[in-house]
């Protein structure tokens, strides 16, 4: 009996000790993070103060400013989201959601986004309602980030389909995209927080790796499964499979 003991204890020990080490090397990482923009921030300022130019330039720099400002202010958010969900705080809200019109009005809503970069996104409908129980505004950060990132890591001329089907007491959400893709080495760790796969080829994107951590939390909770299949320079897709609400 104290042998069984011992063993969940030393178990219990090791658990808390690993939550102890994530919740220090996101601590790490999140800073590092934050540092980056608020140097770039400083570097603009200061910059300002030593050659005050004419009105024109000062407004350009204000306006830079502001950009780094909204950067950082996004970055605090993700940040934050993230660590209230790995915290627990966050309690989902439970009702029928049909996953083919949620996909659809954020297809319509990101769309001239994906047009102005000339990249041709749209939705098959589904055949018939594709019912999940879950929490709406979860769901549709879920979708948000899939899309987003399809838009992001697909050059000009590419196009993005999103579609949701049912298979058996599963549904089905595909984000397909004919992107840069994602390499066999990087793909065991896109999921991991602030993982950017290729810094050289994504630089200019915009992003800190949080987004898809974020995804796998949300279908975790939902009590779902996230898949990606890719093939580098042909394009990428993600599969989320979520239990079907009950009839
Ligand atoms: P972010 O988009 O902020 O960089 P994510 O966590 O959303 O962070 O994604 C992590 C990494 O996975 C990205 O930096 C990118 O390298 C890769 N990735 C995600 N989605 C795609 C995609 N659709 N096509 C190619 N690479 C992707």
């Amino acid at each position: 009996e104290i042998r069984g003991l011992a063993r969940s204890f030393n178990a219990m020990t090791a658990q808390i000790a690993g939550l102890v080490e994530r919740q220090r090397s996101f601590a790490g990482d999140a800073s590092h993070q934050l540092r980056t923009p608020l140097t770039a921030l400083r570097g603009e300022v200061e910059m300002a103060i030593r050659q005050p130019g004419s009105a024109e330039d000062v407004g350009r720099r204000f306006a830079s400013q502001l950009e780094e400002i909204d950067k950082l202010k996004r970055l605090i958010d993700q940040v934050l989201t993230l660590a209230r969900a790995e915290a627990g705080e966050i309690r989902l809200t439970r009702e029928s959601i049909d996953l083919g019109q949620l996909a659809g009005s954020l297809v319509d809503q990101l769309e001239p986004v994906a047009q102005a970069k000339g990249v041709a996104l749209h939705s098959e409908p589904a055949l018939a309602p594709v019912v999940v129980g879950g929490d709406p505004n979860w769901l549709e950060r879920l979708i948000l980030n899939l899309v987003d990132n399809a838009i992001k890591f697909t050059p000009e001329g590419g196009a993005i389909t999103v579609s949701v089907s049912r298979e058996a007491n599963t549904a089905r959400l595909t984000v397909r995209d004919t992107g840069i893709g994602i390499t066999p080495e990087r793909m065991p760790h896109i999921f991991e927080r602030f993982f950017r796969a290729d810094p050289a080829r994504s630089s200019g994107v915009e992003g800190v790796g949080l987004g898809l951590s974020l995804a796998k939390w949300i279908v975790d909770r939902h009590h779902g499964r996230i898949a990606v299949d890719s093939q580098p320079g042909q394009g990428s897709t993600f599969s989320v499979f979520l239990p079907l609400a009950a009839d």
